[in-house]
């Protein structure tokens, strides 16, 4: 008799984001991990950001553990969207990816944005296969959630902290300087673009950036 182990999760999701990486290496697509609380604005980030890129280059996948409004909000914008529902489930998986990119049209696109669940602690467990990672953090969410979730690695496993909602610094009590340094103090190599969704004040650099990153035109 022949006992069968399986493997952890977590090693499993480490070889399916690899084979993601891979299909997606192949088609030239860079892939970008959008992480956050709920509400901090990741689909209103993802809007303001699809105004800067030829939609029909981008696609979303949006997990959410129900309903499909953020993607009727992207999709409303010109962009191919799969909505992942997750029935629960707090974050998204290598595994959920690879089937979402099964119903994506690839030839066409150049990047491709997960908006993630919304949450702070275990999707940062779960690599996607992902080229970047970018973590959203609202102002209006307080100013220590970097040193309050240095577990699992939402911040420490980023390379870019988005502010969002500048608009609001001057109806809220909260030393944005002092979250910039919080967070950098996790970890000192993060971009940090501290930007308002709402208003586009602070999104040249944002946008600057990515498109530089991913070399798009
Ligand atoms: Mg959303
Ligand atoms: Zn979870």
């Amino acid at each position: 008799m022949k006992i069968k182990v399986l493997k952890p999760i977590l090693e499993a999701n480490e070889s399916i984001a690899d084979e993601v990486k891979g299909i997606l290496r192949e088609k030239g697509i860079k892939l970008v991990n959008i992480i956050g609380s709920p509400g901090s604005g990741k689909t209103a980030l993802l809007e303001k950001t699809l105004a800067h890129l030829f939609p029909a280059e981008v696609g979303i996948i949006e997990g959410d553990i129900s309903t499909t409004y953020d993607a009727e909000r992207v999709y409303s914008l010109g962009a191919e969207v799969v909505q992942i529902n997750t029935q629960g489930a707090c974050h998204l998986d290598a595994n959920m990816i690879k089937e979402a990119l099964q119903n994506l049209t690839l030839d066409n696109k150049k990047i491709i944005f997960i908006e993630n669940v919304g949450n702070l602690v275990c999707p940062a467990e779960f690599r996607l296969g992902e080229d970047l990672r970018i973590i959203v953090l609202s102002l209006t969410e307080g100013e220590h959630k970097p040193l309050k979730y240095p577990y699992p690695l939402s911040f420490s496993s980023s390379q870019v902290l988005i502010v969002n909602k500048i608009d609001l610094l001057p109806h809220l009590k909260v030393d944005m300087e002092g979250i910039i340094a919080e967070a950098k103090k996790i970890n000192p190599d993060l971009k940090v673009f501290p930007l308002s969704s709402l208003t586009g004040e602070g999104f040249s650099g944002w946008i600057e950036y990515i498109k530089n990153l991913f070399c798009i035109p």
